[in-house]
């Protein structure tokens, strides 16, 4: 029988991705999202356009037992949305609704497996303070003290799928992400994370001038690539390990070296120009030790790699946008 899958957050960068995953192994999907994915037609079975904090529309979904189901929606977007503090009641208030309602929803229809993805964001803050050594251990998760209400909230959520599980017998995945990109994600705007923007700032520089840089500089991060995100993800989904783990890469970098790689993959003379900027904790990598004992898998695909093929993405995107401009003059 063909297997079904729920993806919420289907129009996001994760989410749409993941549709085109399913798909590809023969999956019936369903995607949910308040929006389409502004990149990318969805590949899904189904698209339900609604808001997730509202539980009618919630049960409207939920409407067959899935053999998975991903929560991937949330309301999050880079340094400039979750740091600030301006967004903080919001974050919580949507994020933790649409956990609680599509959760219980799931219980209710007798669904066992959901994954959610939770964030490195939810690790304290006191053991990411030396760029060099970031501990992201996952039982290295309490005493907690997130930097941010958007981490605040992961934890809480992450307790509220494990504890379905104990007292419900479901079999829910939890994943910690750290910093997930690729193409077809958001790139403008004020949402978009470290990867993408650097890679706008220098497709858009002229020969000669410099970037923006939020901080130092010198602070730290590692990305994965979205095609082992979703490796990982699904390895998880299908395991026997509840998690929560990290689902991440362990090539760490500055953030100006990062900067650096992408000047030098777009073959440009450009400088780098550090100001001041939200920039989040001072350290953090993703520790792998756990996915790999538990999964017997870790990423392996290089950061330069994902990134080469994210520039050339945006470059393309903001060369489109470009020609669009110049044909309606
Ligand atoms: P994204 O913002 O691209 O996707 C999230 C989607 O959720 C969006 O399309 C949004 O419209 C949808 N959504 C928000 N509120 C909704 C609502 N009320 N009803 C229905 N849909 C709603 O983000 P992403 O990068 O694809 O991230 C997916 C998940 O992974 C999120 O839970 C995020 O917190 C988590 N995560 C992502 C990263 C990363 O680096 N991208 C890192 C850690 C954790």
């Amino acid at each position: 029988m063909t297997k079904t899958a729920l993806v919420c957050g289907a129009g996001g960068f994760i989410g749409g991705h993941l549709v085109q995953r399913l798909k590809r192994e023969g999956f019936w999907v369903r995607g949910v999202d308040l929006k389409f994915n502004e990149h990318e037609q969805t590949a899904a079975d189904d698209f339900a356009i609604g808001d997730l904090r509202d539980m009618d529309f919630v049960k409207s979904i939920v409407d067959r037992r899935f053999d998975e189901v991903y929560q991937l929606a949330a309301d999050m977007g880079g340094a400039g949305y979750i740091f600030t503090g301006e967004n903080d009641a919001q974050i919580m208030h949507n994020s933790a609704t649409i956990n609680l309602n599509v959760l219980d929803a799931c219980h209710k229809r007798n669904i066992r497996r959901v994954f959610y993805s939770s964030s490195a964001c939810m690790y304290p803050e006191f053991n990411q303070l030396d760029p060099e050594n970031p501990n992201c251990a996952e039982d290295s998760a309490y005493p907690a003290n997130p930097d941010s209400e958007y981490g605040w909230e992961k934890l809480f959520s992450e307790r509220l799928y494990l504890s379905y599980n104990r007292n419900y017998g479901m079999e829910c995945r939890v994943a910690r992400y750290h910093n997930i990109f690729g193409p077809a994600g958001t790139w403008e705007g004020g949402k978009e994370k470290a990867p993408a923007a650097l890679c706008r700032k220098v497709a858009m520089a002229e020969e000669g001038s410099e970037i923006e840089v939020w901080g130092d500089g010198l602070q730290t991060r590692s990305f994965l690539y979205i095609d082992e995100c979703l490796e990982g993800t699904t390895r998880l989904m299908r395991s026997s390990f509840e998690g929560p783990v990290n689902v991440g890469s362990d090539e760490m970098i500055t953030i100006n070296d990062l900067a650096r790689m992408v000047i030098e993959i777009s073959g440009k003379n450009i400088g780098v120009n550090n100001i001041p900027g939200p920039q989040g904790v001072r350290g953090r990598n993703s520790d792998n030790r756990l996915i790999e004992s538990e999964l017997g898998w870790r990423p392996t695909r290089s950061l330069r790699q994902g990134m080469e093929l994210t520039y050339k993405w945006i470059n393309q995107e903001i060369k489109k946008r470009h020609n669009l401009l110049s044909c309606d003059k």
